[in-house]
């Protein structure tokens, strides 16, 4: 398999889950998405959380619990009988607000029917309605995937990679009080842990079933199983050659192509935040400026950065 600007070479796998099997393990769950999106918007309390959402008490204690034990919350008791908590986000809970800024654009631009309102995201600085942009933080240059050199770090390798497996997924369906989920198209990639792994694979341009196959090292089945879901939301399409000898190929739809910078903010978040020591899982240099690349987000109006607070995401919490 040769790919231009990505080289495939790993390093020995120590049977270690890395930053980017933790981050995307813990983002990996529409619930988490939304209480993170409630928590930027202020809410702390447990009837805060449990009045936006239909949630059941197990979901939401549960997933409270998550955040608090993977470091984006903390739970301070105040008041002692009866017993009330409320859930303060860290650093690395607020940290998350690129990666819902970015999906949040996603969607609105390539998601047609929303279960729940997108309205527009404000810049407040300029005061325009954006589309958050990738860019180079060095040379502020937007950047697609087509402008990096990517290799696997120290601490990378698709084993390493893939989130472990856990028992909250099953629920993203399920667990749902109305029957389907609010980002179903988001989580058609976030929300199985195959599902990124093979988008990631895919954005460094593999395409055939064997070699996804090979780089991840996952059953066929499994493989076909996911490869469909993704055609399905219209992020793969699957390409046949001109004789029946061919094999067919998967490749990323323009829409696919668009979740760039999705995967882009996640992979910045688990890498700053649940470092592991052994050195990064990834190292991406952008090409036309040679940095090495870090992603941030700017308006597509007036090209600044954007921040948490420079975003007014008010119209956001008057969903659900
Ligand atoms: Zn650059
Ligand atoms: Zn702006």
């Amino acid at each position: 398999m040769s790919i231009r600007g990505y080289s495939p070479a790993e390093p020995a796998w120590t049977g270690t889950a890395n930053a980017l099997s933790r981050g995307f393990g813990v983002l990996g769950d529409e619930w988490t998405l939304f209480l993170l999106r409630f928590a930027l918007l202020g809410c702390r309390r447990y009837t805060e959380f449990s009045s936006r959402m239909p949630i059941s008490h197990a979901v939401l204690s549960g997933r409270l619990e998550a955040l608090v034990k993977a470091g984006l919350m903390e739970r301070h008791e105040y008041q002692q009988r009866p017993p009330r908590a409320e859930y303060l986000l860290t650093d690395s809970g607020r940290a998350t607000w690129p990666i819902l800024a970015a999906i949040w654009g996603w969607e609105r631009t390539w998601v047609d029917e929303h279960s729940y309102e997108t309205p527009p995201m404000r810049h407040v600085t300029c005061g325009n309605e954006i589309t958050p942009v990738l860019v180079c933080r060095e040379c502020h240059q937007p950047v697609g995937v087509q402008d990096l050199d990517t290799a696997w770090g120290p601490s990378g390798g698709w084993r390493s990679s893939v989130p472990e497996v856990t028992t909250r997924r099953r629920s993203s369906t399920r667990g749902t009080a109305v029957g389907h989920t609010f980002y179903p198209d988001t989580m058609a990639i976030f929300g199985n842990r195959w599902s990124w792994a093979l988008m990631g694979a895919a954005l460094l341009g593999v395409r055939r079933f064997s070699e996804f196959e090979s780089a991840l090292g996952l059953p066929p089945s499994l493989l076909s199983s996911r490869l469909s879901t993704l055609r399905e939301h219209g992020i793969l399409d699957q390409v046949t050659g001109e004789s029946s000898a061919e094999r067919p190929e998967y490749r990323l739809t323009e829409k696919g192509l668009a979740f760039f910078p999705v995967i882009a903010m996640t992979i910045g978040w688990a890498e700053r935040w649940f470092d592991t020591g052994d050195g990064p899982a990834l190292v991406q240099t952008h090409r036309s400026c040679g940095a090495e690349f870090h992603g941030v987000l700017a308006c597509d109006h007036c090209g600044e950065d954007l921040r948490g607070t420079s975003i007014d995401l008010s119209a956001l919490d008057e969903t659900t």
